[in-house]
């Protein structure tokens, strides 16, 4: 299977973004925006407007996300959200190991991986993010780091599963910094996430599987990116937020 047969994904990650009230508004606007997608379309969007976001996209062609789950099915985890509330909401998707959470809210691959089966238990589609700092790039450890993270991030993923997941490169310099990969280093990264893949799961998983890039994705240098032949998509933050800008790069994604 190559690119052609695999579907590729864009996915919006609002981060602490939009109200409810906000966010239906903004749905309004993707909706006409992302109709004839040939690309799936999907929007993680903060807890607070996933049950508006859900509601709103019901019979339209985009699918809803969260951007976090807990690993525990419930219980004394003061301000956490399972993976079953998410579901029994609608919620379709959900980012693990964003960079945001690791930096900040000190995730460890470890995490990542127990939030992961988690959500895939639950039924859920998980977009997982791996992807380097710029010390890392510079000492030359991107492909055995995100190698490592991918390996971490699927312990216990059983091949049936894997089909539910989708692997995010994203370098961490080019997160929200308007510096974006060159198509060559997404290219790399992609095919070497996709290359531990095949050690892993087999040959077929590895052809089957869509890794995405994200980091300052926008309409400008989408079309190069999304051209790559092991780039299956992308994870958008700051261009997600605005209709215009997000529907340019699903277009570019449903042109292949
Ligand atoms: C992200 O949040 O995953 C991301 C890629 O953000 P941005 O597009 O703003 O760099």
């Amino acid at each position: 299977m190559d690119k052609r047969n695999r579907k590729a994904v864009i996915a919006g990650n609002w981060k602490m973004n939009k109200t409810a009230t906000e966010a239906a508004a903004l749905i309004d606007q993707l909706i006409p925006a992302v109709q004839g997608a040939d690309c799936e379309v999907v929007i993680c969007t903060p807890f607070t407007s996933l049950a508006t976001a859900v509601e709103k996209c019901r019979g339209t062609n985009i699918h809803v996300g969260a951007e976090n789950v807990h690993f525990e099915k419930s219980g004394a985890f003061t301000g956490e959200i399972s993976a079953d509330m998410l579901t029994d909401l609608g919620v379709e998707y959900v980012i693990t190991g964003h960079s945001e959470r690791r930096q900040y809210f000190a995730e460890t691959d470890e995490t990542v991986n127990k939030r992961t089966l988690a959500a895939l238990a639950a039924g859920l589609k998980v977009i997982v993010c791996v992807g380097e700092n710029l010390t890392q790039r510079e000492q030359g450890i991107t492909e055995e780091l995100v190698r490592s993270q991918t390996k971490i991030a699927l312990l216990g993923v059983s091949a049936e599963q894997l089909a539910n997941v989708i692997i995010a490169y994203e370098p961490v310099w080019a997160i929200g910094t308007g510096r974006t990969a060159t198509s060559a280093q997404a290219q790399e990264v992609c095919a070497a996430i996709r290359k531990v893949v095949g050690e892993l799961y087999g040959e077929e998983a590895a052809k089957g599987i869509s890794i995405q890039y994200g980091g300052s994705m926008n309409p400008g240098n989408c079309a190069e990116l999304l051209a790559q032949p092991d780039v299956d998509g992308g994870l958008i933050g700051g261009a997600s937020l605005k209709a215009d800008q997000f529907s340019v790069i699903v277009e570019a994604a449903s042109k292949g």
